[in-house]
């Protein structure tokens, strides 16, 4: 059965990336292209199911309200949602005329990045120390990146759990920031290098052993995969999901 799908942000570099992708997937036909200006009512969703965007995060909320009132699941990749945001639209979905509607937001759609940070969690019970190393463009403007904070939430989550305390760390004095950030006990350090694209690196240790998870992303086209999965199962988990993770059976 085909999955019509409607594209908000569509003029933008991760939107008209994501056009592409549904024309060019099985089963998904690209029925709306929306931008800035366009309202997001039925007679402008061209009958679609499923709605992406990918916009600026001022105003991706009011998108995703908008779509839910006017029947259709989103798969939301704009960044800058906060806890108080999930809410209002958890709230929103949990009443009775948006039942059955569904919305996935996901910070980070590639698959090596979710995968690396769900391994990375898995490993971590059973290491020592760890740290997070996250390597990007310098055109970036945040550091550390969302995706090298929630990697290490993760792993500091997987560690209490297992009555792990913090990494062994003799560092008395540190007055230039040498450690890195600390988000949650682990230490995350911040690369930034022309030449490079967004990549992590966790890197676990033992007496006698590491291992190091490290995933690359080089390209937009490294998001699809994650967008277009996150397309056609949207739909089968009404409410919200936040984290692609949520999707892939790790
Ligand atoms: P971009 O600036 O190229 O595109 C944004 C588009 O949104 C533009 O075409 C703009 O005109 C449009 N827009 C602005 N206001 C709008 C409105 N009210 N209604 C409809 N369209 C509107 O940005 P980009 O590089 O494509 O990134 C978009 C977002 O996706 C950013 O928040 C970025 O951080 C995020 N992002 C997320 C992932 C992920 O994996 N989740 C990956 C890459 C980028």
């Amino acid at each position: 059965m085909t999955i019509r799908v409607a594209v908000v942000g569509a003029a933008g570099r991760m939107g008209s990336t994501v056009c592409q992708a549904v024309q060019d997937a099985e089963g998904l036909e690209l029925v709306a292209r929306l931008d800035v200006g366009d309202r997001i009512v039925p007679a402008t969703l061209g009958g679609a199911q499923v709605a992406v965007d990918f916009t600026v995060p001022d105003v991706t909320e009011a998108n995703v309200h908008a779509l839910i009132e006017a029947g259709v699941d989103a798969v939301v990749g704009t960044t800058g949602w906060t806890e108080e945001s999930y809410a209002r639209v958890a709230e929103h979905l949990a009443r009775p005329e948006a039942a059955g509607r569904a919305v996935l937001i996901a910070p980070n759609f590639a698959l090596s990045a979710v995968l690396a940070m769900g391994f990375a969690a898995r490993a971590a019970r059973y290491f020592e120390s760890v740290e997070v190393i996250e390597l990007h463009h310098p055109d970036k403007v945040d550091a550390p990146s969302g995706t090298a904070a929630a990697t290490a939430r993760a792993v500091a989550a997987a560690r209490a759990e297992a009555g792990l305390g913090v990494s062994p760390d003799a560092t008395r004095t540190d007055p230039l920031g040498a450690r890195g950030a600390v988000v949650d006990g682990v230490h995350v350090h911040a690369v930034r290098l022309r030449g490079l694209t967004a990549h992590e690196e966790v890197v676990l240790g033992n007496s006698g052993e590491q291992l190091t998870i490290r995933t690359d992303c080089f390209d937009r086209s490294s998001f699809m995969p994650g967008v277009i999965l996150a397309v056609r199962e949207v739909g089968a988990q009404p409410g919200l999901t936040i984290g692609l993770d949520r999707l892939l059976d790790l």
